[in-house]
């Protein structure tokens, strides 16, 4: 007899703060129309408020009630949360996606760089117009791990602030393991088949630790490449020879910066899609922020969050052994290349002059002729 693969999904929706709650509807409907290309699947999209203006609101970021569906559904697909202007007492963001991240156990934060025909991009090169790597962060501690435990210490002169980078054995083992495996994926589909490990190992001790765990892992992984690099040079690297790099690994903080130059090798934030994955659950999630500055005008770039659902399918299908819903995802991620290498289109974060309605009516219109 054979085994029916899982048909029926459930997935928890966070449209969040700002531009969120623009881009979402247009998301969702979206994944419909490839599900629906598709046949014989069907998501359940369940929402929840939660984020910045749900706490000025109630007093909490993320409901319980929110969390509990996010744990117990397939996949969450997350907008973006936070504004600048609502903050905790101590002055931090109120970021309930940080929260997803360590409840749900999300340690590997996937950001692939890929850029696309027919839009703007920052660098020269033939190279840079063709770029194809993806960049893992670290998600659940790091230095990010001391972000509930800020304290200022000492009083007059003589007082400082400190926060606690933590990095720990098995952190390092599971998100190298996942590293060292999405590049034997990769490799299998014609790339390098190279992890680079980015530290800073040559000044804090935590990042020492660290390379030598990479080191270790990297020795279970004979056929692929392993290097390593100082985030500073990274740095430079990333914006002098992005290409050399096939499968970048690094803590929480250098993985959450590094990844914004990432976007902008894509064009921008708008056009940077992200996964955060953990052992049974993942949250997929736009790049950007909520992006105040262009709260209701129209001006969304949706693009992002929709390379997020096409991830979010491939992912589902990866787990529960399903092609069609990974042909799904593979419908958006054409529809996208094809809507942009037409020309017709270019987001106003690009310096264009088309916005969410644009965006994705020429998405849906390319998604028609696949
Ligand atoms: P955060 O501080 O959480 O990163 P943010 O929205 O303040 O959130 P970014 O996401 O880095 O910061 O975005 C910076 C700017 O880029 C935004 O203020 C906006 O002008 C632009 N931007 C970001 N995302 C988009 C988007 N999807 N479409 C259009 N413009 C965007």
């Amino acid at each position: 007899m054979q085994l029916m693969s899982k048909q029926i999904f459930e997935i928890t929706v966070f449209p969040g703060d700002g531009i969120g709650i623009e881009i979402t509807p247009a998301c969702l409907a979206l994944i419909q129309a490839a599900i629906d290309k598709v046949g014989g699947l069907k998501l359940n999209f369940t929402s929840f408020e939660a984020g910045a203006n749900y706490y000025q609101q109630h007093g909490v970021a993320l409901p319980e009630q929110a969390m509990e569906h996010a744990k117990n559904s397939d996949a969450t697909l997350l907008a973006c949360m936070g504004m600048p202007s609502i903050r905790y007492p101590d002055g931090r963001e109120i970021a309930p996606q940080l929260e997803l991240r360590e409840t749900l156990d999300l340690f590997a934060g996937v950001r692939p760089v890929k850029t696309l025909p027919g839009i703007p991009l920052p660098l020269e090169d033939a190279r840079g117009k063709q770029l194809d790597f993806v960049l893992i962060r670290e998600s659940t501690e790091g230095l990010f791990a001391s972000r509930e435990s800020f304290s200022i210490n000492g009083s007059g002169s003589e007082e400082f602030a400190t926060d606690t980078q933590k990095i720990s054995r098995k952190g390092c083992e599971r998100l190298f393991e996942f590293a060292f495996s999405l590049a034997k994926q990769r490799k299998g589909l014609g790339y390098k088949g190279e992890v680079t490990c980015v530290d800073k190992a040559n000044v804090l001790g935590s990042f020492y630790y660290m390379r030598q765990i990479f080191d270790e892992v990297a020795a279970n992984h004979p056929s692929l490449a392993a290097s390593h690099i100082y985030v500073d040079a990274a740095a430079l690297q990333l914006v002098r020879q992005p290409w050399q790099f096939d499968v970048m690994v690094t803590e929480n903080m250098f993985g959450d910066i590094l990844s914004d130059l990432g976007a902008g090798l894509m064009g921008g934030m708008g056009m940077a899609p992200s996964a955060d994955i953990g052992e049974r659950h993942a949250v997929f999630q736009p790049c950007h922020g909520s992006a105040p500055d262009i709260i209701g005008q129209g001006k969304a770039n949706p693009t992002a969050m929709f390379m997020s659902a096409a991830m979010m399918l491939n992912w589902l299908g990866l787990q529960h052994q399903n092609s069609a819903i990974q042909q799904a995802g593979r419908f958006i991620d054409k529809a996208i290349e094809l809507a942009y290498a037409s020309g017709e289109i270019l987001p106003y974060e690009l310096g264009g002059s088309d916005g969410t309605e644009a965006i994705t009516n020429k998405v849906f219109s390319s998604l028609a002729l696949l």
